[in-house]
Order: C-alpha cells, then structure tokens, then sequence
C-alpha cells in the first residue's frame, strides 16, 4: 500500500478493531477520535461466533473469554405470564456447528482490550481531541481536515465514525439517518441484588406489544444487562443517548412479569437510546474514503450484530487492502463488492426480529408463537435462523 497513513476516524469498535488489524499487519496508520477518552460508556453487547472468529484470530481469546459471559440458552417468553415460546441452547450448538462461542460482554471491556493491544505495538497512533470535520480528495492523497485546525495527508480515510458519521455527511449529503420510532432502555444491575431464579435465568426475551425487555448476564456474572425497546412517537432532542429515570422506565414497563419488574427496581441509573435508523445506501466509497459500521449500516439491537457486522468490515477492509497491494480504488470497490449485500440482509434481519419481538395482533401472535414452540423442539433454530450469519469467518471468507 501507498507509503501515507491509512487515516482511521473514530475509536469505537471498528476503528480500533481495523487499526489494530493494520499494525500487526505492519502498516502505516493512525487513528483520529473526538473524544478526549477512548469511550468508556455502554452496558452489555453480544459477540456471537462470527465476531469471536475475529477476535480470536486477532490472539485475543484469552483476554476475552476471562471478562466475559457465556449464555447456556436463550428462551422466548410471553412478557406477562412469562410463558415459555421457545428454548435453545446457544453454546453447545455454536461451537459444535460454527466453531466459536457466543458470549456477551461489557462494550468497555472489549474497547479496553484492543486498545490495550494498539499501545503494546505503537502507543503513539491513536490521538484523542480529534472531531474529524471533512475531506478533499486529491490525485494521490486525500486530506482529513480536523477541528483544531489540523490537516493530515493520508493514502486514504476510514469513517468509523458511528450512526452520525462525519465522514458519510461528506461522502453522501443527502442520507440523514430517522428516529425509528422506538426508544432502547440500557442498563446494568448487581446480580447480587436479584433473586435466585432471576440470577439463574440465562438470556431471556420478553416479547410484549410493541415492546420487548431482554436481559442476560455480563462480565463472568458480575452483572445483569438489560435492553428493554418500546415504541415512542418522538425522540426529545438531537441527541442519540440520555440518562433517563427509573420511574419513567417502570411506567413503561408496567403490569410486566414479576422478573421484569425486579430488574426494572434494582436498576440506579437508567440510560435509554433513541434508536436511528436508514434505508441501505448505494454506495459506501468515494475515491479515497470509505464508511464502516454504523457509519456506513447502522442496525437496530434485536439481533445482537451491530458490534459483529463493524468488526467484520474491518477486517475484510484490511483484507482488501493488501489484496490490492498499491491501488487505493480497487481495495475500496473490492471491499464494498465483498460486504454491501451482507451488511444490507443484516440490517433488513434485525429489523425484522423487532417486528417479531413487538407483535400485535392477537391471532397472528397464536400462529407465530405456536409455530416457533413447534420448530424450536424439533431443530435448534439458530441453525436454520442464524447459520448464515454466525457460520461467516471475515479472516477466511473468499474475496471476489
Ligand atoms: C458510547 C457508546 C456506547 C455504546 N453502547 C452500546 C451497548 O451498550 N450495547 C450495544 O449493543 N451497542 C452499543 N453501542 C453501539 C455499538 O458500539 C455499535 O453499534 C457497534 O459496535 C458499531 O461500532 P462502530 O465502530 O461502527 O461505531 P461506534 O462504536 O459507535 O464508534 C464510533 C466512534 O467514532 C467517534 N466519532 C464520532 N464522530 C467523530 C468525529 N467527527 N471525529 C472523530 N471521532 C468521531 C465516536 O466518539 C466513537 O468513539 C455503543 C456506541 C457508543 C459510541
């Protein structure tokens, strides 16, 4: 690849994950973030077997097996009566047919990791105070133009920038992300605090109307995590993520099972996120630049791979960089040859589990919830769901 700094913007999943990718790769790399810390917020996360191919091949299985979770099963329930819709064991089907665990983390924790691993090859690559404003593209270069008045000369950009990426404003003007419509609930709890059954519980989704509540344990069962949806006509104010209170999440959680309701009290301090969402774009690359991860897909939680999809991106990214040796347009057109058709079924899949999450009507319910009781003891669905999206390895994936 070109001699010039391959620019990363923004240190959350994907860029750290990409930029670590780089290095022990040997290349030339540096990492922007607007923040003055690498961010250090967010409650629990699922890295199912796709994302753990990843992980583990970028030799981080010990340090993330040693913080993390590891669910037995996954049970669907009716969200008053608690009534059991389906059951599957998750760990023994995923190692046993996609090779890899599903396990569930802190986001900090795996933020923390990578880090950890970018400052023992070169500590002096990432740089925090850095809010990227735009680019100008050039025959040979392009330069990233950033908002304490500094302008770095890189081979190309990298918008990890999340949902309300920078870079994908200068890319694509015209593609504003929407309010969903629905508002995400985030929040831990001591497990100590809860009950014995509810501390036993594995992950567990509550399916109400309109509304779900999910929870599942994080860091070797420290903690509780849980993300209850619910439908809400607006979202207050431009920002993606508020403190929110407890009052306000037990009102609108109300009459639900007495699980839920004892989560629900022993939470301190409730977050809740409006949820963002937009129609798959035409194109993610311009000549030297190109968006990843929310950036680029941004994906409604119900189907966990939000954090998967960006670390996927990032090393097929990587892949398709030094396939293409020194030609900057060929890497990004074989990168987004390679990823757009499934970054777009994700999206559309995780969509469509909310829907299923959130259903209404009475009697389409009874047909839905008898058919996934049905199916659920005869196959462990998550073969027939999921095996597309778990079975997918980013390191090994042929590239077209
Ligand atoms: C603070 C935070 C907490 C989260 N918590 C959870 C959670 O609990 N559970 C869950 O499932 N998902 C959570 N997510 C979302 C999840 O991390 C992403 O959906 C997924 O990992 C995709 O990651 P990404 O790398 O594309 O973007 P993100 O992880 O969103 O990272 C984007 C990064 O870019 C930086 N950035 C943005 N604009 C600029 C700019 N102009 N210049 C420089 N840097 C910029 C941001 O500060 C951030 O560090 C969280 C995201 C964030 C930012």
């Amino acid at each position: 690849m070109e001699n010039k700094p391959i620019i990363i913007i923004g240190a959350g999943i994907s860029g750290l994950t990409l930029c670590l990718t780089l290095l022990k790769n040997g290349y030339n790399t540096l990492l922007f973030e607007k923040e003055s810390e690498i961010d250090q917020r967010g409650a629990g996360i699922n890295i199912s077997p796709n994302g753990n191919a990843i992980l583990y091949n970028l030799g981080l299985k010990d340090k993330i097996t040693n913080l993390a979770s590891k669910p037995t099963s996954i049970e669907l329930r009716t969200f008053r009566k608690g009534i059991i819709v389906a059951k599957q064991n998750l760990n023994e089907s995923c190692e046993k047919f996609f090779n890899y665990p599903f396990l569930q983390m802190q986001r900090k924790d795996i933020i923390n990791i990578l880090k950890a691993e970018i400052f023992s090859i070169n500590p002096g690559v990432i740089f925090t105070d850095h809010t990227f404003e735009s680019y100008s593209e050039k025959e040979s270069s392009i330069l990233a133009y950033f908002n304490n008045q500094k302008t770095i000369e890189g081979s190309m950009i990298v918008g990890c920038d999340g949902i309300n990426s920078s870079v994908r404003k200068i890319m694509l003007p015209e593609s504003e992300v929407r309010f969903s419509g629905i508002v995400a609930w985030r929040g831990l709890v001591d497990l100590q605090k809860l009950s014995k059954s509810t501390r036993e519980m594995s992950t567990t989704v509550w399916m109400g109307r309109n509304s779900h509540f999910v929870h599942y344990p994080i860091k070797k069962n420290k903690f509780l995590n849980f993300i209850g949806t619910i439908k809400k006509e607006k979202w207050e104010d431009n920002s993606w993520h508020q403190e929110g209170t407890k009052e306000e999440l037990q009102n609108d959680f109300k009459g639900w099972n007495k699980t839920v309701i004892e989560i629900i009290s022993n939470i301190e301090k409730p977050n809740k996120w409006g949820l963002f969402e937009r129609s798959p774009l035409p194109r993610w690359i311009s000549k030297r630049a190109v968006i990843i991860g929310d950036a680029s897909h941004p994906m409604s939680p119900s189907y966990g791979q939000g954090a998967n999809a960006a670390m996927e991106d990032s090393i097929v990214l990587f892949r398709s960089i030094d396939e293409s040796k020194n030609n900057t347009q060929q890497a990004l057109e074989k990168f987004q040859r390679n990823r757009k058709r499934r970054s777009d079924n994700l999206q559309k899949s995780s969509k469509f589990n909310t829907s299923l999450f959130h259903l209404q009507n009475p009697i389409l319910k009874l047909i839905i919830y008898s058919g996934l009781y049905i199916l659920s003891h005869l196959i462990p669905f998550i073969l027939i769901k999921s095996r597309w999206v778990y079975k997918y390895n980013a390191f090994k994936v042929k590239l077209k």
